[in-house]
């Protein structure tokens, strides 16, 4: 039993067979599927999805990219949302500095409310965080501002998540065990060359857990196309090869991380 713990399957390139990709996931034996937010609206989209299925949960944030133009009224909605039965998690959140530079300290202002969001709510916090190939800074300003958050904190503890579509470096997953993150491992895995099956091969699975990020980086043999919640199953497979274990023991302990970081159960 699996479960993708990042897929933003109310965007509209699932609109035409959702029921279809629901049925691929359920006989992937994928038994739970959790939506990230990208904006507002988005929150409300995967809502509408939790009501259609089951085991389908929620997360309530601003995705880093679309933080330029959000309003003080964007960040209240986020804020009352987070109440809702059907939200398991502050996410997306974090910082993206592969694209335009010239907000970070917006981003990193929005950053540091969901952390507190997160705190204040009890609740994961899901971030992204992306960088250009072989530049660290992004790493290194998602670390130093968990820190400082936690530092200043009243209820340091309730800090916890994951660092969604870990691709390395080495150095990054020992600071989200010390600052008690998980790691969201995808597709990427499954690419040749992708020289994350070094780094992976020495994690602790306790400290891993699978996703799609659907519809985008669908893994071998699937890469270039959409990609979809049953493809995660891909994934755990090249995990168990990587760390040279059977499968059923990659699913087991990742599905059961899954389950207490969003307080979800889900009984095949
Ligand atoms: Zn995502």
């Amino acid at each position: 039993m699996l479960i993708d713990t990042h897929a933003h399957l109310y965007l509209d390139r699932f609109a035409e067979d959702l029921d279809a990709v629901l049925k691929r996931a359920r006989e992937a034996d994928v038994q739970a599927i959790v939506l990230p937010a990208i904006d507002v609206p988005s929150i409300h989209k995967a809502f509408a999805l939790c009501d259609r299925y089951e085991h389908v949960y929620a997360m309530a944030a601003l995705h880093p990219s679309s933080v330029q133009e959000a309003t003080p009224d964007d960040l209240e909605a986020v804020a009352v949302l987070c109440d809702d039965p059907r939200v398991v998690a502050v996410g997306e959140s974090g910082l993206d500095y592969y694209w335009d530079r010239s907000f970070d300290e917006r981003q990193q202002d929005v950053f540091r409310f969901h952390i507190r969001l997160a705190i204040a709510k009890g609740l994961p916090l899901i971030l992204h965080i992306r960088d250009k190939r072989d530049r660290d800074e992004v790493h290194r300003d998602i670390v130093r501002i968990l820190r400082e958050e936690k530092e200043a904190s009243d209820a340091p503890e309730r800090l916890r998540g994951i660092f969604h579509c870990f691709t390395g470096p080495a150095w990054f997953a020992e600071a989200a065990e010390e600052l008690g993150f998980l790691l969201g491992l995808g597709g990427v895995l499954t690419f040749k060359n992708s020289g994350l099956d070094a780094i992976v091969a020495d994690l602790p699975l306790e400290q891993v857990v699978l996703e799609t990020d659907a519809p985008y980086l669908a893994p071998e043999p699937h890469r270039g196309q959409r990609n979809e919640s049953a493809y995660v199953r891909f994934v755990a497979e090249r995990l168990a090869e990587v760390k040279e274990m059977p499968v059923e023991e990659v699913e087991r302990v990742t599905t059961h991380n899954a389950e207490q970081l969003f307080g979800i159960e889900v009984n095949a």
